[in-house]
């Protein structure tokens, strides 16, 4: 019966990475968080077998984290890692892969068991195709884009913690000597039932209060695309939905501004009901809401948003 080990730093990821493992049928689940992250009771209802707790999992660099995850895996003989999609752990895994001579696949949608080998499905060509991989070699590595999936409840079982304790100084080859914390704006998008999401048709910072103003109305969270984001720096990181970013699938998602590149829609084509806002009918976006306002955004916006007032609407 095959291993598994849960490397997450919230409890949101390790929520949902124990789904992918029930997934798999596995029943030796075992999960590497921060020793803050979670208590005994909570822990011990994920059906989980066994708990590393990591003093200093956030402060530690994955160059770091790689010695821990390795050690971990020789001993305990997990024939599967599973990590959230995010930077640090793309690196910390493809890292650890190199070193064990495994397979490392980043950004998998899902996982299942398909007569006895472990079959992965990721985007592919920039999210216009999705390939399924089938894993001849363990351990293997993967991160999973995080989706809101929820595990099932379960009896309250018996669990081991294992403290780690803080990795000693003199062994680190690279050291934190700073960490900022980003300040979070909004809730999570991946749990958001309203999405409203700003592109560059946008054609300055300021206009963006628009948007923000038609999301307070509608109860709804502030998302962007990539280029807002990375390119411009007018919304954070965390914000930016596709591909790249975040992958969310709420009740309404309104786009407004958005060409809806494949890389953009992979990450939102999950939503109940697209709407788009886009001046341009040529505009690939069209193709895939369920509503189309092909109109001048300044004018439309401005103009819902008079509206919304006028009736005290109000969707979420
Ligand atoms: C490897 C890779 C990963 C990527 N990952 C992501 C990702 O995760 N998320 C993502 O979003 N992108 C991603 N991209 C970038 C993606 O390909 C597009 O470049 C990006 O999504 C375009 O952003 P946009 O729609 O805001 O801008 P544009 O493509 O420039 O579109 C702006 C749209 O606004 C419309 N518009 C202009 N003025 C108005 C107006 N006044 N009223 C109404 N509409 C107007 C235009 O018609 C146009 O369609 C990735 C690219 C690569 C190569």
């Amino acid at each position: 019966m095959m291993t598994v080990l849960i490397l997450a730093g919230e409890l949101d990821e390790l929520l949902e990475l124990r789904t992918v493992a029930d997934q798999i049928g596995a029943q030796d689940v075992e999960a590497l968080v921060p020793d803050a992250l979670v208590d005994g009771d909570t822990l011990s209802s994920l059906g989980l077998k066994r708990v590393y707790l990591l003093e200093g999992f956030e402060e530690t660099p994955p160059e770091e984290l790689v010695k821990i995850v390795i050690d971990l895996v020789k001993k305990r003989g997990h024939g599967l890692v599973v990590g959230p999609s995010k930077k640090i752990y793309r690196e910390l895994f493809a890292r650890t892969a190199q070193n064990l001579s495994s397979p490392c696949l980043t950004d998998c949608t899902s996982l299942e068991s398909v007569e006895g080998s472990l079959v992965a499905e990721r985007p592919f060509l920039g999210g216009g195709y999705v390939e399924r991989l089938a894993i001849k070699r363990l351990p293997a590595l993967l991160t999973i884009q995080l989706m809101g999936r929820r595990p099932q409840t379960r009896e309250k079982g018996s669990l081991e913690m294992v403290r780690l304790g803080r990795l000693s100084t003199e062994d680190l080859r690279l050291r934190r000597v700073a960490v900022e914390k980003v300040e979070r704006r909004g809730a999570d998008l991946a749990k958001a039932r309203v999405v409203v999401s700003v592109g560059r048709g946008f054609k300055r910072r300021e206009d963006l209060k628009m948007a923000e103003d038609l999301a307070q109305l509608l109860g709804a969270e502030l998302a962007c695309s990539r280029p807002i984001a990375s390119d411009l720096g007018w919304m954070p990181e965390e914000k930016h939905v596709g591909l790249s970013g975040k992958w969310i699938s709420p009740q309404l998602y309104i786009a407004i501004g958005i060409s809806g590149q494949v890389q953009h829609m992979v990450g939102v084509r999950n939503s109940r009901i697209i709407v788009a806002v886009n001046n341009d009918t040529s505009a690939p976006i069209h193709r895939e809401a369920d509503y189309s306002v092909p109109l001048d955004l300044y004018q439309f916006i401005p103009a819902l948003i008079k509206v919304l007032r006028e009736r005290g609407a109000r969707v979420a």
